[in-house]
C-alpha cells in the first residue's frame, strides 16, 4: 500500500485533516473502535485506491526545541517514508518562513507533493491562498478541517498521483511475516536463526541500525518473505530514537504482512509497548502468535512456561486466538516449532467457511443460548455469511442491529471458533438488518 505522509508547521490543523482522511471510508472494515489510540498511522480508500496516511506532526522528536527544527526533521521524516507528501500550511497566517523552509527540503527531495491550504472556512480566505503559488508545487487546494471542505478535492489530487500497487501484494502463494518488538528481544537473532545464515548484522547495543530488508525463502514447499523491522535506514537521525517512530516502523510492517510474530524478550516479559504494538496487529485483522525468545537463558521448572503463557494471556486479552511458542534464536531450541505454526495461522486467515455450516453453528448456537430480550424486543438472526478472508469477517444479518450486544457477538464468535478453529486469526463480525 503506499504511503501518505502530512507536513507542516504546528496547529495548521494537521490531525484534523488525518481523521477526516482515514475518517469513515473503510465504513465495513473500520466501524469498531480499535486497541490504538493516539494514531499517527490510518488506513485510507478514495476512487478504488487503498493508502496508507501518516501524520509526521503526531510524532513528537525529543530534545528539537525549535519548531523550526523539528518540522524540518518530520519533513525528513516523510520523505524518507512516504510516497506521497501533503504539504499544509494554512490561510489564517499566510505564508511564512517556517513553510518556505520546508518546502525548500520538500522540493529538492524531488518527492510529488500536494499543497493543502487549510483553514479556508469562507469566502474570503479563498482568496488567501494565492500567495502559496510562489511555494512552486503547483495549485493550491483550499480546504477546512472544520467544515470538511475541499476534502474531496484533496483526495482527488492525492489517488491520481499516487504509485500504482506493486504486483506482488498479490501473490496469494506467499506468506508475508512481520517481527516486531522492542529492540533486543532478537528480531534479527530470529531472523538469522530462521534463514540459516548470518544475512543479518547483530548486535548487542539496543537500537543498532540495520538495514530494513525483505527476505524471501522457501522451506518445504512452502514460499515466505521475512519482512524486517529491526533494521533502520540510516544511522544517526534523530527521529529514530523515538518511540513513536519505531511503532510506526512496526505497523508499516504489520501493514504488508499477512502473519505477525509478537517477539517478546523470555528474560524480561511484557511491558506496555509490547500491548500496543500487538493490538495493531489485532486491528489490522492480521494473524498473529506470540514468540517468547531467549527461553535458553530463563531459569525453569515444570510450571514456568504455563505461567509465562498465562502472564501472556492476561496482557493480550484481545489475542487468546494467538499462539504462543517459547524458544532460543541463540540455541536454535524449538525453532523447527515455528514456521508449520506461521503456516498453520496463515492458512486459518485465508479460511473460508461455507454459509451453510456457518449458519448450522449459528443455529445451534441460538438454540442454546437464545439472544437476550432488550425491553420486550428480542435480536432474530435471519442467517449469517463470510463475506471475506484475511481476516475471516462474517456478517450477521437479524431483525434489528441495535439488538446485537457485544456480549453476544462474543458468544456467537467463539461457538464459530469451536466449530472452525481460526486458529492465530482475528475475526471480524459485523451485524446489518435484514428482515
Ligand atoms: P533485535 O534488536 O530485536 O533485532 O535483537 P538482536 O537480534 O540484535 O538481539 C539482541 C541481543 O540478544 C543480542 O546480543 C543477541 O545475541 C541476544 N539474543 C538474541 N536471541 C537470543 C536467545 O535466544 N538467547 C539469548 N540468550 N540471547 C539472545
Amino acid at each position: 500500500r503506499p504511503v501518505v505522509a502530512i507536513v507542516g508547521r504546528p496547529n495548521v490543523g494537521k490531525s484534523t485533516i488525518f481523521n477526516r482522511l482515514i475518517g469513515d471510508r473503510l465504513a465495513i472494515v473500520e466501524d469498531k473502535p480499535g486497541i490504538t489510540r493516539d494514531r499517527i498511522y490510518g488506513v485510507s480508500e478514495w476512487n478504488g485506491k487503498a493508502f496508507s496516511v501518516i501524520d509526521t506532526g503526531g510524532i513528537e522528536i525529543d530534545g528539537e526545541d525549535t519548531i523550526l527544527k523539528s518540522i524540518r526533521v518530520q519533513a525528513e521524516l516523510a520523505i524518507e517514508e512516504a510516497d506521497l507528501i501533503v504539504f499544509m500550511c494554512e490561510a489564517k497566517s499566510g505564508l511564512t518562513n517556517a513553510d518556505e523552509e520546508v518546502a525548500q527540503l520538500l522540493f529538492r527531495s524531488g518527492k510529488p507533493v500536494i499543497l493543502a491550504i487549510n483553514k479556508v472556512d469562507n469566502m474570503k480566505r479563498a482568496e488567501d491562498i494565492y500567495e502559496f503559488y510562489s511555494l512552486g508545487f503547483g495549485d493550491p487546494i483550499g480546504i477546512s478541517g472544520s467544515h470538511g471542505t475541499g476534502i474531496g478535492d484533496l483526495l482527488d489530487a492525492v489517488t491520481e498521483k499516487l504509485p500504482e500497487p506493486k504486483d506482488e501484494e498479490y501473490d496469494e502463494d506467499v506468506i508475508r511475516v512481520a517481527l516486531i518488538g522492542r529492540p533486543n528481544v532478537g528480531k534479527s537473532s530470529l531472523v538469522n536463526a530462521i534463514l540459516g545464515e548470518e544475512r543479518v548484522i547483530v548486535s548487542d547495543v539496543a537500537g543498532t541500525t540495520r538495514d530494513a530488508i525483505d527476505t524471501p525463502f522457501e522451506r518445504d514447499g512452502q514460499r515466505y518473505v521475512l519482512i524486517d523491522t529491526a533494521g533502520m535506514r540510516k544511522r544517526g537521525k534523530v527521529y529514530e530514537t523515538t518511540e513513536k517512530y519505531s511503532v510506526m516502523r512496526a505497523m508499516r510492517a504489520i501493514e504488508r504482512a499477512d502473519v505477525v510474530l509478537v517477539v517478546i524478550n523470555g528474560e524480561e516479559g511484557i511491558i506496555d509497548q509490547d500491548k500496543h504494538i500487538a493490538g495493531y496487529a489485532h486491528d489490522a485483522g492480521k494473524a498473529s502468535m506470540f514468540v517468547v525468545n531467549k527461553w535458553d537463558a530463563v531459569e525453569k521448572d515444570d510450571k514456568t512456561m504455563q505461567h509465562f503463557e498465562n502472564k501472556i494471556r492476561d496482557h493480550f486479552l484481545f489475542m487468546t486466538y494467538a499462539p504462543v511458542v517459547f524458544l532460543s534464536a541463540l540455541t536454535k531450541q524449538r525453532l523447527h516449532k515455528l514456521l508449520p505454526i506461521v503456516q498453520h495461522v496463515a492458512q486459518q486467515h485465508s479460511l473460508r467457511i461455507a454459509t451453510h455450516l456457518l449458519n448450522d453453528v449459528v443455529s445451534d448456537a441460538v438454540a442454546i443460548n437464545p439472544p437476550p430480550t432488550d425491553k420486550g424486543r428480542r435480536l432474530r438472526i435471519n442467517y449469517v455469511t463470510q463475506v471475506a478472508v484475511k481476516p475471516p469477517t462474517v456478517v450477521v444479518f437479524v431483525n434489528d442491529p441495535s439488538l446485537m450486544h457485544f456480549s453476544y457477538e462474543r458468544y456467537l464468535e467463539n461457538k464459530i471458533r469451536g466449530a472452525f478453529n481460526f486458529e492465530g486469526t482475528p475475526i471480524r463480525i459485523f451485524t446489518r438488518r435484514k428482515s
